[in-house]
């Protein structure tokens, strides 16, 4: 029997009550736990709504706030999932915990049915993983992916399609090797799903990725400044782990080939380009100026700084940026806010290159270039291990 997990803070709260009615439903889920950042409407409207949904499908809803468990992190969504990991533990009654977010407005039972047979086939952890429009998912393709093929290049790991994914399945063995690790549970921002992704890599189990054909339709950031403390967090994450080692032949992973990509999605410019390009204008420092000529290629260093008066962004090309990574990894200070303007800068610009470069050539031909770009990286990383 499975408990499926909704952290949240604030969210639409029709969507969010529909969403845990929907998990409810299904014959598989034993209960659904919300767990909230805070007391807020969210919290307010899934009380209210609570009885109800209990009444309706004889499942119980629980609700839990937050504990603070990552002392030495922001408080963020990795101490809302690993509250639920805990109470997953303790209650031994359930034998798999879904997680899903609870925005998503095309959330049906279905998600957990996909989830639920790949855990039938013994896998430990089960993914979700959807059609994505060409300017979505940056920080899982330039950092994540990225990050993955140049440090572990031959583990499975770069291949996992959405590593970042909050849409996913575990069995209890899965939950009992991240509720162990101090990593994992010291892990309370945003970097939460990289460690969940590196660790179950680590202890060799194994995983699955279902493929979701009608996309995960949910809330949409109003630009890419709402990205930077996600950007920052995720990279400082895979920063924490670059020492570790995973053995080559560790875990397993299957992937479910994914089907066509549906026009919607093809067609969607994921931000506001002209809004972006200020960004590369904003919040200057002579010590940002110094750091970027002391650690980092001419090129891209004037390239950046050039980018200070006047938008130009083809100075961060794919290479440029795969050069600097390895600076970033040795270098960066999380904290720090020269460097995490540096790391958020240098990424915009990778973004506006990728779009203005490659995605008005149609999305086919921009998905392919991140693709190639990953598998030219961990190549060329592998040789040189
Ligand atoms: P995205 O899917 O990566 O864009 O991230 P979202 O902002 O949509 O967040 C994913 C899910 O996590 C949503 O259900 C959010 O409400 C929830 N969430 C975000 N931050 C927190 C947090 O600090 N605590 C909890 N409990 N949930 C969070």
């Amino acid at each position: 029997m499975s408990l499926v997990c909704f952290p949240f803070k604030e969210e639409d709260v029709s969507i969010v009550v529909r969403n845990v009615e929907y998990a409810a439903q299904h014959p598989r889920v034993h209960a659904v736990l919300c767990v909230g950042y805070s007391k807020g409407e969210t919290w307010h409207a899934i009380a209210n709504s609570r009885a109800g949904i209990e009444a309706r499908t004889g499942k119980r809803v629980i609700l839990l706030l937050q504990k603070r468990i990552g002392l030495s992190l922001r408080g963020g969504k990795g101490d809302g999932m690993n509250t639920a990991l805990l109470y997953f533990a303790e209650n031994k009654e359930y034998s798999r915990l879904h997680f899903y977010d609870a925005d998503i407005v095309s959330f049906s039972g279905d998600w957990i049915t996909k989830a639920e047979q790949s855990g039938d086939l013994d896998y430990d952890l089960v993914r979700h993983y959807f059609p994505r429009s060409s300017t979505d998912a940056m920080i899982t393709w330039l950092v994540t992916k990225i990050g993955f093929s140049l440090i572990w290049p031959n583990t499975y790991l770069p291949h996992v399609e959405q590593p970042l994914g909050g849409e996913l399945m575990l069995t209890r063995r899965a939950v009992e090797v991240l509720v162990k690790d101090q990593r994992v549970m010291q892990q309370s921002d945003w970097g939460i799903d990289t460690l969940y992704t590196f660790v179950t890599a680590q202890a060799g189990l194994r995983v699955s990725e279902v493929y979701v054909p009608e996309g995960k339709v949910h809330a949409l950031y109003g630009g890419l400044r709402d990205l930077r403390t996600m950007l920052v967090e995720c990279f400082s994450a895979l920063q924490s782990l670059q020492r570790e080692q995973i053995h080559p032949l560790a875990g397993l992973h299957r992937m479910e080939p994914p089907k066509a990509v549906p026009t919607a999605v093809r067609e969607k410019l994921g931000y506001d380009i002209e809004k972006t390009l200020k960004l590369l204008r904003d919040n200057w420092t002579p010590r940002q100026r110094e750091l970027l000529h002391k650690h980092f290629d001419s090129a891209l260093a004037k390239g950046l700084e050039n980018s200070s008066e006047w938008p130009c962004w083809s100075f961060a090309d794919e290479e440029a940026w795969v050069k600097a990574y390895p600076r970033f990894l040795e270098h960066f200070e999380k904290g720090d806010d020269d460097w995490e303007e540096l790391l958020f800068k240098i990424w915009v610009a990778r973004v506006l290159n990728h779009t203005l470069k490659n995605v008005v050539r149609g999305y086919d031909i921009a998905l392919g270039t991140l693709r190639d770009l990953v598998r030219d990286t961990q190549h060329k990383s592998a040789l040189q291990i």
